[in-house]
């Protein structure tokens, strides 16, 4: 190290605070890794777009447009930790289709994150932006890091400048990020201070789900689950399944698994059964929610982890529990062809982006098994980002109830177009939700042309 470097790296350390201990979740994660099969999600994507397109009969230039991302960016940056050392993360942004308006799509820290998870979840935005009819396009960023290791302080640090490093691509009318798995608001608000401070002036538009206070819109912590238990509500009752007393089992116990397991609650379903990524708990009778989610302020990390009034029982056992709905809001690759026919629930919402390998997914159509994939059913985060992202441009905020109306408008006419094709094209949600998203994004495609 050079005499420089030395200084740099002693001055850091006598400014850093002591990093508080926090346990790390990379070790659970591949224990859940092992467990499932290795399939590269971008696989998995091209798989679903590639079936859709052929029902569609799309033309072989559009195919081979829509069929891999326009645009992507890796970076290998420093960081400089709290005891002075530096870290060189690796972190990408992706765009998939530019074509309907400005890309759109979240930002996740997770030791999982590669290029073609960004890859599959860039073009999965683009699809969900479609079927819900909203001027965007897709993309998606990642940080390769468990975030769980990192003091506050570092995660500003490697937040304002991974936000530096793709600031060549991201803007309010060009890519707008937002959150993902192990970002939240507090994260958009040092991306959207970082940018703002490299133009000079506040940009609010940059990003959403920022704090209410700096820009964000009300009701967007809350969407994404919202979405689910709008979408869980139209399908049950395209099944005739009663809400009240039906037995909900929700993975992922986060932005999107807590509040959704909250509202299927306040829906009157009993919620048995909900996990993360350190454990999962089981009560037939039905989890308090409420008292959990207080439980879980209170531990580290927020996990559910040792939550006495319920059993506990393996993360990956909660898939297969007896149940009625099931909500998986965790991570993609869940339900695959070794879990597949072990699930009895009667209807799957797809919380999170990816969760159903293909072979699993023929499983479930065979088995009648109803699925709202995640395009729709996880499309609420989008849109209320949407509403965000217009209030910002309008310097003018909409009410908590205007703003869940429109969410609940969207979601619920959304489910009703998908529904229908997927009735009249006798074929599944997934399929339907692909042919209406897939024809939007050709369409708009081709009408504006190949340049030059
Ligand atoms: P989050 O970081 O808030 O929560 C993720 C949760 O999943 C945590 O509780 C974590 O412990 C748990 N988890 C991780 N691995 C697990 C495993 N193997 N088994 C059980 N639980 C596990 O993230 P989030 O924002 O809630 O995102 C969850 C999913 O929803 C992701 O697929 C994300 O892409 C998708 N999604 C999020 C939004 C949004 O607005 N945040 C919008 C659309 C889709």
């Amino acid at each position: 190290m050079t005499l420089a470097a030395n200084r740099l790296n002693g001055e850091a350390a006598a400014l850093s605070p002591a990093k508080e201990t926090i346990p790390s979740y990379s070790n659970e994660i591949n224990k859940v890794k092992e467990t499932v099969i290795a399939r590269s999600p971008y696989e998995i994507a091209q798989e679903q777009f590639f079936y859709a397109a052929d029902k569609l009969c799309l033309d072989d230039g559009l195919r081979e447009i829509l069929s891999v991302p326009q645009r992507e960016l890796k970076v290998n940056f420093p960081v400089r930790l709290d005891d002075g050392r530096i870290k060189v993360l690796t972190g990408y942004r992706v765009h998939h289709n530019n074509a309907r308006g400005p890309v759109k799509g979240g930002i996740r820290y997770h030791p999982n994150v590669s290029m073609d998870e960004v890859r599959a979840l860039a073009m999965w935005m683009t699809w969900k932006c479609a079927v819900v009819n909203i001027p965007y396009g897709g993309a998606k960023g990642g940080v390769v890091i468990d975030a769980t290791q990192y003091s506050q302080r570092e995660l500003e640090r490697l937040t304002r400048r991974f936000t530096t490093e793709i600031s060549i691509l991201i803007g309010p009318e060009t890519d707008i990020p937002a959150p993902d798995v192990a970002t939240n608001p507090q994260t958009m608000a040092w991306i959207m201070d970082t940018y703002s401070m490299h133009r000079g002036k506040g940009i609010t538009g940059v990003v959403t789900g920022k704090p209410i206070n700096t820009g964000g819109s009300l009701g967007r912590v809350e969407a994404t689950g919202r979405g689910v238990s709008v979408s869980a509500r139209e399908a049950a009752k395209t099944i005739d399944l009663p809400l009240a007393g039906t037995r909900v089992v929700v993975q992922g116990f986060g932005n999107v698994g807590s509040v959704s397991a909250r509202l299927m609650h306040e829906l009157g379903c009993k919620v048995v059964a909900v996990s993360d990524v350190y454990a999962g708990l089981y009560n037939p009778k039905g989890i308090d929610i409420p008292a959990l989610l207080a439980y879980t302020r209170t531990t580290p990390n927020n996990t559910i982890l040792g939550y006495p009034e319920a059993e506990a029982i393996s993360n990956l056992e909660v898939l297969t529990l007896p149940c009625d709905i099931l909500i998986p809001a965790a991570l993609e690759n869940q339900l695959t062809e070794q879990n597949a026919n072990q699930v009895q629930a009667r209807l799957i919402v797809e919380g999170a982006n990816g969760p159903t390998a293909p072979e699993a997914d023929h499983i479930f159509r065979d088995r009648g098994i109803l699925l709202v994939p995640d395009i729709l059913a996880n499309a609420g985060g989008v849109t209320v980002s949407y509403f965000e992202w217009v209030q910002d441009r309008q310097a003018f905020f909409w009410t908590e109830e205007e703003i869940n109306r429109k969410l609940v408008d969207v979601m619920a006419n959304s489910f009703a177009q998908v529904y229908s094709i997927s009735q009249r094209e006798k074929t599944d949600m997934r399929t339907a939700a692909y042919l209406l998203a897939i024809g939007r994004v050709a369409d708009a495609t081709s009408i504006r042309g190949i340049y030059p």
